[in-house]
C-alpha cells in the first residue's frame, strides 16, 4: 500500500460524515471518525463493564482492530443516536447494548 497519492475517485465514495456537530465533546466525535473512517470502516460493539455496583461503564470495541473507547452515559446516548440517524447510510457507528 504505497500509493499516497489522494484519489479522487475513491474520495468521491466516502459519504461525508454529517451531524458530528451533534455530539456532545471531541473524544465522541474520534470514535466516529476512527468507526468510520477508512481503516476500520464498521460497527464498534458496545459493552457495559462493572467493576462495583454504581461503578459502571461504557466499552466500544472496534470491530477491525479491537481498539477500545471507554464512554460515559452522555457520549453513549449521542453516538447511539447519531449512528442510527447517519450511520446506517455508511454502515458505521455504535451498537446499543444488548439486552
Ligand atoms: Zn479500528
Amino acid at each position: 500500500m504505497s500509493n499516497i497519492t489522494p484519489d479522487t475517485a475513491s474520495l468521491s465514495m466516502t459519504p461525508p460524515l454529517t451531524g458530528l456537530d451533534r455530539l456532545p465533546d471531541a473524544f465522541a466525535r474520534d470514535v466516529i471518525a476512527h468507526l468510520c473512517g477508512e481503516t476500520c470502516r464498521g460497527l464498534g460493539e458496545t459493552v457495559e463493564w462493572c467493576e462495583g455496583r454504581n461503578d459502571c461503564y461504557l466499552v466500544v470495541t472496534c470491530g477491525g482492530c479491537r481498539t477500545t473507547f471507554t464512554l460515559d452515559e452522555d457520549q453513549y446516548e449521542a453516538l447511539i443516536e447519531w449512528s442510527e440517524s447517519h450511520g446506517n447510510a455508511l454502515a458505521c457507528g455504535i451498537t446499543r447494548l444488548p439486552g
